[in-house]
C-alpha cells in the first residue's frame, strides 16, 4: 500500500502522496498514513477494551440480582450516562475502523467525537455543582 500524508491543520487538511513532514499548502504539520494506521490501531483496541469492560460490567450487575439500589431517577441518569458513552465508543470505534484501512482521519467523525466528549465532560461538571447546590440546600434545611 502506498504511504500517503494527511495535513492535521483544521482549515486545510489535504493529502499528499509520500511521507511528507511540513504542509505544501499550509505549512502545517502532516501525519502519514502510516502512523494514522497505528494510532488508529490503538485507538481500536482500546474501544474494544472499554466495551468488554462494559459488558463485564453488566454482567456482574446482573449476576448481583440486577436490583438498582436507587431512586428512578437516579435509575434513568445512569441509564443515559451508560448510553452517552456506548454512543461515543461506537462513534470512536468507526472512526478508528476509518484510520485503519484508509490511513486518514474522517474530520466529520472526529468534530463529532470532540463535542460529544466535551458536551459529556460539561454535563459531568454541572451535574456535580448541581449535587453540590442540593447539599448544600439540604444542610441549610435541615
Ligand atoms: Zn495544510
Amino acid at each position: 500500500m502506498a504511504d500517503h500524508s494527511t495535513c492535521m491543520s483544521r482549515s486545510c487538511g489535504i493529502t499528499v502522496d509520500g511521507i511528507v513532514k511540513i504542509c505544501p499548502q499550509c505549512g502545517g504539520f502532516m501525519r502519514s498514513s502510516r502512523s494514522i494506521r497505528a494510532f488508529g490501531w490503538v485507538m481500536l483496541i482500546c474501544g474494544v477494551t472499554a466495551f468488554a469492560l462494559m459488558g463485564w460490567m453488566f454482567r456482574a450487575f446482573l449476576a448481583g440480582g440486577g436490583a438498582f439500589t436507587g431512586t428512578r431517577g437516579q435509575a434513568l441518569f445512569a441509564l443515559g450516562g451508560v448510553s452517552f458513552l456506548v454512543l461515543f465508543l461506537l462513534l470512536a470505534s468507526v472512526e478508528s475502523l476509518y484510520m485503519v484501512v484508509t490511513g486518514r482521519t474522517n474530520r466529520r467523525l472526529v468534530r463529532t467525537l470532540l463535542l460529544l466528549l466535551s458536551v459529556y465532560i460539561l454535563g459531568i461538571v454541572l451535574l456535580g455543582m448541581i449535587g453540590n447546590l442540593t447539599n448544600l440546600l439540604s444542610a441549610f434545611g435541615s
